[in-house]
């Protein structure tokens, strides 16, 4: 850990937003805490690792925190989808030579060696028995995240022969990626619908679901929630809200299929260690930022994922290159950058979360210094909503009248997402009475939300926002402030008037 003077908690919210994945390193009431006051805002639970009891465990410790800081904090259950792994290989595990053979059978549970033919062949078992059927000769075998690589050469019934072409060890459970492959399996499996079912059971704020190629699986996904939803488990009747859905994009068919994903989804994830092995790793810059404009384009918030501070999981700096990632990321309009191991299994994950919001507020800052336009989403002009054009009208007010920050009522988040489309430099606060609408709004891009009772008035809320502002330090007497909200307070699609404020002396 870096001397505590090093890791002060920020003063002003970032834009972008932080994901962070909890672990066993970041898992104590503690820990979470101090993740919390460094700027993470949403939990993602990577749910192809750990049991049911484990992440209840976790589950309390992230609620109690955010309760103990009053933040609303976001928890997101993250389904293993289907993502193919080698079975049980004995320790250390097996090191696989250039030119090997290696021989994947649906008729061993534990990895063996064998000598065939004078030659000796290393026989794994897969959690995917399909995977004989499906695969072809000449297409591509990756294991370990595209450490090590081979090329199917025969295959016969139950068994597929590879030869490899990049060595490496290979121990217990190492994912196997299959870029050229067809798979039958199904984006949600039976034990990835388990995990929803329980993940609803305990009002996680998002699912997101791994390995998706196309729209359909989205649909039928939420046609899914929407049947379990609607009851709980006791059987009380819900609003009929749905848990929003985050699609991970991380296999080559999901990138062509963007635009249709970008609309389809709540949110979408640039997965990108999935879609660096999926894909040609040259490849995955640029698509990194057609899944960003199609997800400005469609208005929907859109995470940047996987290996932004990867060497900070032992290192206290990181390169100079993840430090430019995550700013580029910034600057390229991600809602939100996420930590993985960095935070799960690093040494100092409160030293990474810390870092990364220093990373954003400084590119941040730069994005403020140069000419700043509006740039809401496409369809938005075109819909005629009263909230998105106020959110627009908004963006001059605030403009002209060199507000500081902006300040809604948003029940159930809609006026905070037309804000946070319209790509703000200055943050957003935004009230909310229902704790899961106030949760959800924690993923959207300069959003801090509040989660307080219905104000009786706008005099009312006014006020209530001068206390919050000034008691978060986030304003003083004299801030020059713009807020939204109608009335009656607490309800939703009321939004109709705009207040170019000036905060006041307090009890004055
Ligand atoms: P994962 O997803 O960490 O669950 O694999 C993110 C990615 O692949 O980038
Ligand atoms: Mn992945």
């Amino acid at each position: 850990m870096t001397p505590a003077s090093e890791c002060q908690p920020s003063r002003f919210p970032t834009i972008a937003r932080i994901v962070t994945t909890i672990g066993p390193a970041s898992d104590s009431l503690e820990m979470v805490t101090r993740l919390i006051t460094l700027g993470a805002r949403v939990f993602r639970f990577n749910c192809s690792h750990g049991t049911f009891e484990e992440h209840e465990r976790r589950l309390k410790v992230v609620r109690q925190a955010a309760e103990n800081l009053d933040r609303p904090i976001a928890v997101m259950a993250d389904l293993p989808g289907p993502k193919i792994r080698c079975g049980k290989v004995p320790d250390p595990g097996f090191m696989l030579e250039v030119g090997q053979d290696v021989l994947f059978s649906n008729s061993i549970d534990v990895a063996e060696w064998r000598e065939e033919s004078g030659r000796r062949v290393a026989v794994f078992p897969t959690t995917y028995p399909k995977l004989t059927e499906e695969v072809d000769v000449g297409q591509r075998v990756l294991l370990n995240d595209g450490a090590v690589r081979m090329l199917v050469v025969d295959k016969s019934e139950g068994q597929v022969l590879c030869r490899v072409t990049v060595g490496g060890l290979i121990s217990s459970g190492k994912g196997i990626n299959l870029p050229e492959t067809n798979l039958s399996a199904p984006a949600v499996g039976e034990h990835d619908w388990e995990i929803c079912q329980w993940a609803v059971a305990n009002h996680f704020d998002f699912i997101a679901m791994s390995f998706v190629r196309r729209v359909d699986e989205i649909e039928s996904l939420r046609a899914r929630l929407e049947g379990i939803c609607s009851v709980d488990r006791d059987g009380a009747e819900h609003d009929g809200s749905r848990i929003p859905i985050v699609a991970k994009v991380e296999k080559p068919q999901a990138v062509e299929n963007i635009e249709g994903i970008a609309k389809a989804a709540d949110v979408v994830m640039v997965a990108r260690g999935d879609l660096g092995v999926e894909m040609d790793i040259a490849q995955t810059p640029v698509a990194q930022k057609r899944i960003i404009e199609a997800c400005k384009d469609a208005g929907t918030p859109v995470i940047v994922a996987t290996q932004m501070l990867e060497t900070m999981i032992e290192a206290s700096i990181p390169t100079r290159a993840e430090a430019s990632d995550v700013a580029n990321a910034v600057f390229d309009g991600a809602d939100a950058v996420m930590l993985s191991g960095e935070t799960a299994v690093g040494a100092h994950p409160d030293l990474v979360v810390d870092t990364m919001t220093r990373i954003i507020q400084v590119a941040e800052g730069h994005m403020a210094e140069l000419p700043q336009r509006s740039s809401p989403p496409r369809f938005f002009l075109e819909q005629r909503y009263r909230v998105a054009a106020i959110a627009h009208g908004t963006w001059h007010i605030a403009q002209d009248f060199g507000a500081e920050l902006i300040v809604c009522w948003s029940q159930k988040g809609n006026t905070a997402r037309f804000l946070s489309q319209n790509r703000f430099t200055i943050p957003i606060v935004a009230y909310s009475s229902d704790a899961r609408y106030t949760r959800r709004m924690a993923l959207l891009g300069g959003v801090s939300p509040f989660h307080r009772p219905p104000p009786e008035s706008v005099p009312a809320f006014i006020r209530m926002v001068e206390d919050d502002l000034i008691a978060s330090g986030w304003a003083r007497p004299g801030s020059r402030i713009v807020i939204l909200g109608g009335e009656p307070f607490g309800h939703s699609k009321v939004t109709s008037s705009i207040i170019a404020h000036i905060v006041r002396e307090p009890g004055s």
